[in-house]
């Protein structure tokens, strides 16, 4: 119910859609502010989709009107709905993300689906994802290869703790530690895996001028940005790593920037990789590498 100079107004549900893509279309597009406002729809309301439909016409529940006429402002301000509602989902799974985490990108999905699509027969196999941030590849990682054992680090601690509450909401079995690294006396410690993946930071400082304001001003600085003068610093140290704490034949794979595939295919090829493999995403950009040891 909003309150209009003292006369009560209460909006259908279809009315406050409208108000919602009224507010930001200017600022988002048409088709953006139209799937914005859906998320948030879904998120707040947990109706399933066809329930939605039937009750389009009805009266708003107060509850529900309220949470959106408060997120309208946060929108305005380019605030991610994901942060606004406090949750997105990736792989199918359903996942909190907070300021303090990445949240997980259609495009990380795909690696997911590939580790997937070639291990989702092999039993206990042993896997690290390498800074975990939300949880998301690890956690479906876990949930779509029944027998792994799944391991996780990330340098924050906040993020460790999102992490954490994901995996246990998704009855996940997940070992986490809180690890730099760049750190290498605190990685060495770590046992050995058939298969290492990351999703590091990537995205050049000098990038930054061509980023929209809702990742810039919103999502973890330290888990998106490298500087200029060494945009692979996170993948040698990964890949150095993996030299030392791969099984034999295991794999290493990588979410790449798109401008950086030749570049770490040499720096892949002199640590000793071999089968190494630039692949791209859904758009034909370079998106992911693999290698493996010998
Ligand atoms: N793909 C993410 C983005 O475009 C970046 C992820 C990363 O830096 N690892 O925002």
């Amino acid at each position: 119910m909003i309150i209009f100079a003292g006369q009560n107004s209460f909006m259908t549900y279809k009315e406050l859609e409208f108000r919602v893509i009224d507010a930001i279309s200017g600022l988002y597009g048409q088709n953006e502010a139209r799937s914005v406002q859906r998320f948030l729809f879904a998120c707040f309301s947990g109706f399933d989709p066809a329930g939605y439909l039937l009750k389009r016409n009805e009266e708003a529940d107060e509850d529900f009107e309220n949470k959106i006429i408060l997120a309208i402002p946060r929108l305005i301000e380019f605030e991610p709905v994901q942060y606004i509602t406090g949750k997105t989902w990736f792989c199918g799974t359903e996942l909190s993300v907070r300021p303090g985490v990445l949240i997980p990108r259609p495009e990380t999905e795909n690696l997911v689906m590939k580790i997937v699509e070639k291990h989702k027969s092999r039993e206990g196999i042993s896997i690290l994802d390498i800074g975990t941030g939300s949880g998301a590849i690890a956690i479906s990682l876990y949930l779509l290869i029944g027998t792994a054992r799944i391991e996780a680090i990330d340098i924050s601690e906040v993020a460790l703790s999102i992490a954490k509450e994901n995996a246990d909401e998704n009855r996940a079995v997940v070992g986490f530690s809180q690890i730099d690294i760049l750190d290498r006396k605190a990685s060495e410690k770590l046992p050995f895996f058939n298969v290492i993946v990351s999703n590091p930071p990537y995205i050049r400082q000098s990038e930054k001028s061509l980023m929209k304001r809702n990742v810039l001003d919103f999502e973890p600085e330290t888990a998106l940005f490298v500087e200029n003068s060494d945009p692979l610093i996170y993948y040698r140290a990964i890949a150095g790593f993996a030299l030392s704490h791969l099984e034999p034949g295991g794999e290493l794979w990588f979410e790449i920037n798109e401008s950086e595939g030749e570049n770490l295919q040499i720096l892949l090829k002199n640590l000793g990789f071999r089968h190494i493999e630039i692949i791209p995403d859904l758009n034909s950009k370079p998106r992911y590498a693999f290698a493996q040891i010998q």
